[in-house]
């Protein structure tokens, strides 16, 4: 079998994927009503909140999109929070759309300086709308969000929140953080295959949705309201991921969100010691390392594409590389969904022997 530890498609349980097997059943019929209105409850729960949360038929990015269209108007100012490759993403949708966006950017590999977020907002009064990714699945890095959102909140703007990588794996109290839309997919901590993205949308977001300006069909959440109301999507949804995703939900709250979240905080901590004991060093300042993700530096002669193919030839493991800039720099070890410290422990032991092949001198 192999051992996919990229952060998404992440494996998924045999259950899960047995779903899938299932014949299709009519999506606007009674019983894919019952599962879609079970499946939001569900999601509910683990996204802790009482607002509503919807189900778009995309990858994650889908999700970020609907975000900024819901809520937005073109000329719009809006305070890009960003600390990787993700976080330049939202932005460029922003901009893709008409904001006129403010960048923050900071150090990729460090944490978003809460102080700045201030300043931030501080010095431009006019801003509507904040853009923060929780955790930066490019550098391993995860953002005080508790602290920027309150600091949002004090200025009173709205927050969007890209969670792709930690809702359901690392605390994301919605409610109780202010976000106003916070996007996931299902094939990041969710144990369930790509093909869905899944949104909270607070009251404050729709309010601004009543005014935002922005165009919008396909992510058009006033229809996805509408729609849920009949347990509906207002587009033929994905179907089969619904069915993998409404059984990958009770897994997780059978165990319980507190033992998930614990539970990934023991495999971060063990990457990241695994990684340590190995003589690489972290990419991402460890006050802010991220329990979903770890990224490892390349140094002492390591090449990191040379280690990734024996890895995949020789151990059937699959680790990702660096996008973008970091591309060559560093390689990342995902954690999140269907993980245990024994996988980590297979990759470390892999690395331990295959390092020294990949040109790495301790
Ligand atoms: C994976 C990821 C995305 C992109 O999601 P897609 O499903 O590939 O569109 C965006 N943001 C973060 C933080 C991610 O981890």
């Amino acid at each position: 079998m192999e051992h996919l530890r990229i952060p998404g498609p992440t494996p998924c349980p045999s259950e899960a994927l047995q779903a899938m097997a299932r014949q299709m059943i009519n999506h606007r019929g009674g019983e894919f009503g019952q599962i879609l209105n079970k499946v939001t409850a569900n999601l509910k729960q683990l996204f802790q909140t009482k607002g509503d949360v919807f189900l778009l038929t995309s990858s994650g990015t889908g999700g970020l999109e609907a975000a900024i269209v819901n809520t937005l108007s073109p000329g719009d100012k809006v305070l890009s929070v960003s600390i990787g490759v993700f976080g330049e993403r939202f932005a460029t949708i922003a901009q893709e759309f008409g904001a006129e966006v403010i960048p923050l950017s900071f150090e990729w590999g460090q944490a978003a300086d809460v102080d700045a977020v201030r300043q931030a907002l501080k010095a431009e009064p006019k801003i509507k709308a904040v853009l923060v990714t929780h955790n930066e699945t490019s550098t391993g890095v995860t953002n005080d969000l508790a602290s920027i959102s309150s600091i949002v909140k004090e200025f009173d703007k709205l927050l969007l929140v890209d969670a792709i990588s930690s809702l359901g794996s690392i605390n994301l109290p919605v409610d109780d953080w202010h976000c106003d839309v916070t996007v996931t997919g299902s094939q990041k901590g969710w144990m369930a295959p790509p093909g869905l993205a899944m949104v909270s949308v607070s009251q404050e977001a729709w309010q601004a949705h009543a005014k935002a300006k922005m165009p919008r069909f396909y992510w058009d959440f006033a229809q996805a309201k509408s729609y849920l109301e009949k347990g509906q999507t207002p587009w033929t949804p994905a179907i089969s991921t619904v069915f993998a995703l409404s059984v990958s939900l009770e897994m997780m709250l059978k165990e319980g969100l507190p033992n998930i979240i614990a539970r990934h905080a023991r495999v971060g901590k063990a990457a990241r010691a695994g990684v340590k004991s190995l003589g690489l060093p972290l990419f991402a300042d460890e006050n802010y390392a991220s329990n979903t993700v770890t990224a490892a530096a390349s140094s002492n002669g390591l090449d990191t594409k040379k280690m990734l193919k024996i890895l995949r030839e020789e151990y059937q493991i699959v680790l990702g590389g660096g996008q973008q800039r970091l591309d060559g720099k560093i390689f990342r070890i995902g954690h999140l969904g269907w993980v245990t410290e024994g996988d980590i422990e297979t990759v470390i032991s892999a690395l331990n022997i295959v390092l020294p092949q990949a040109g790495f001198r301790s």
